[in-house]
């Protein structure tokens, strides 16, 4: 579809339908959209190879817009490709078959502030900080914090069931949302119910969390928000040793003393990343706890959960290390402390149960570091996102000096997911927690499922019967 008749048939299609200020096919524009931030697209331009681009970009104004996109698209049986901010670490949004992007960012109104059920009804393509600050005008906040929220949006979130800061307390993205306007793949637009907790038939609208614009296009979103909190605090402890902090954190979650953070780093992290940003000179698991709300509730939740880490010989090293860390708390992901190329990196993040955390979090170390010991990789991570039942690893494996060859780069780097993936599954984690499949996991669904695999190939079948929907991703469309 590079060229000819079709292309320009299609093209003049599209133009009717967004206007020609809102369609573009140039090469610059094919280029910028043909690599989100995965490592293995930036890597693959920065060894001068080039990517698969998408045909046309278009930028549609509402839903209704994206409807008759889909109409065209049906109709000649042409990938569409939802994309928000771009901001995405697992390849999702990869035009790798071609097709037409939709860049959703024009969908960007906020359409309603309810200040007594405390919501907010947004379109899709806003940007997570930009919908922040206006709700903040008004004492309230949307208590998903990523890393990401100046340049992710709303619907972005949403898609890959992301997970912000001080999701401990508040919740994944997808605890928040109450309801959705979707636009399924054959055009319908589609609302779920106004309010999410009932019990008139089955909870389908959850389907389109995770679904990563393979099973249609979020282009509203009512999400809950919360008062800004009154009270933050915020402690460092340090722990001789890891598995006396993560029984720690464990304690003070099944408790319920509500922290709406824990970071605990691993002792490498401690070593590496703690004390290059902070300037400390520290030896152990590191962990950050916050409290927040009412101050009297947060101060009395602040020293019950002191009081275990103290029982666990934890040192506490008092509030400044903690409020530091909060200000600094996303440095770790931007120039200059990020992880930049040449080098080769990947984040492994999984979730599982209490009891099996430890050893999967050592399996994986293991297989990585003595798996890869002759390229020199390193293996460092941190547990964030802490629930009732276990808790999220976020973990990083890097090689400073990989092949320069890219074809050979992408062999050992796939070779090291394949490795950690099978440490993961093997030791009763998930592939993932936060970041979504996009096309870096596919290849794991079908095992990660085993018997419930079908189910969902049988679901996609059936909510997008020609398979335009973002191909490739998610285990779909291989
Ligand atoms: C520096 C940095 C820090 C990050 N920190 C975090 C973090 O703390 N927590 C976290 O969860 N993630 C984090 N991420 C990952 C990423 O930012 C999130 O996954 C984010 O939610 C992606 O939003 P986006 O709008 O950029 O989506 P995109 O990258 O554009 O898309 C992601 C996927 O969702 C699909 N999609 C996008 N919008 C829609 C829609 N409206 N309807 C249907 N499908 C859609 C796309 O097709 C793609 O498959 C981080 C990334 C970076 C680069």
């Amino acid at each position: 579809m590079r060229q000819g008749i079709q292309h320009e048939m299609v093209r003049s299609e599209l133009e009717e339908v967004v206007g020609t200020d809102f369609i573009s096919v140039t090469e610059t524009d094919k280029l910028i959209y043909s690599a989100d931030w995965s490592w293995m697209p930036q890597m693959w331009l920065d060894r001068g190879q080039s990517l698969a681009t998408p045909d046309y970009i278009v930028h549609p104004e509402s839903a209704a817009e994206i409807s008759a996109l889909l109409e065209i698209a049906n109709k000649y049986r042409i990938p569409v490709i939802p994309w928000g901010g771009g901001s995405g670490t697992q390849g999702g949004a990869l035009p790798i078959y071609g097709g037409i992007i939709v860049d959703l960012k024009r969908l960007d109104k906020i359409i309603e502030i309810d200040e007594k059920s405390l919501t907010v009804t947004a379109e899709a393509g806003i940007i997570l900080s930009q919908l922040e600050w206006a709700v903040n005008e008004k004492g309230l906040t949307l208590p998903h914090y990523p890393a990401s929220a100046n340049c992710a949006t709303l619907g972005g979130c949403l898609a890959p069931r992301g997970t912000g800061t001080i999701s401990t307390k508040y919740g994944k993205a997808e605890d928040m949302v109450l309801s959705m306007e979707v636009v399924l793949p054959t055009g319908e637009i589609m609302r779920t119910p106004a309010v999410p907790q009932h019990a008139s038939g089955p909870d389908f609208f959850r389907l389109f969390l995770g679904s990563e614009g393979t099973l249609g296009f979020i282009t509203e979103a009512t999400m809950q928000l919360d008062y800004l909190p009154a009270e933050r605090l915020l402690r460092a402890v340090l722990f001789d040793d890891l598995s006396k902090a993560l029984e720690a954190g464990r304690q003070i979650m099944t408790n319920r003393f509500d922290p709406f953070v824990i970071r605990l780093y691993d002792p490498d992290s401690t070593r590496t990343r703690v004390n290059k940003i902070h300037g400390y000179e520290l030896e152990g698991a590191y962990m950050v706890m916050g409290f927040d709300g009412d101050p009297d509730i947060a101060a009395l939740q602040e020293q019950k959960s002191m009081e275990i880490c103290s029982e666990l010989g934890g040192k506490d090293l008092g509030r400044e290390p903690g409020e530091g860390w909060w200000e600094h708390r996303y440095d770790f992901y931007y120039p200059p402390q990020n992880l930049k190329l040449p080098w080769m990196y990947g984040t492994t993040e999984t979730v599982t149960t209490y009891d099996k955390i430890e050893n999967l979090y050592w399996a994986e170390k293991k297989a990585v570091e003595e798996g890869y010991a002759d390229w020199n990789v390193k293996f460092i991570g941190h547990f964030s996102h802490w629930f009732h039942w276990g808790v999220m690893l976020y973990c990083r494996f890097i090689v400073e000096n990989p092949p320069e060859d890219a074809q050979e780069a992408l062999r050992l780097h796939n070779r090291i997911w394949n490795t950690a993936m099978t440490a993961v599954m093997e030791n009763g984690g998930m592939i993932n927690e936060h970041h979504g499949v996009g096309l870096k996991l596919s290849r794991f669904m079908r095992r990660q499922y085993g018997d419930a695999w079908p189910f969902l190939l049988g679901l996609k079948k059936a909510i997008d019967p020609n398979g335009i929907m973002n191909p490739g991703k998610v285990g779909f469309g291989f």
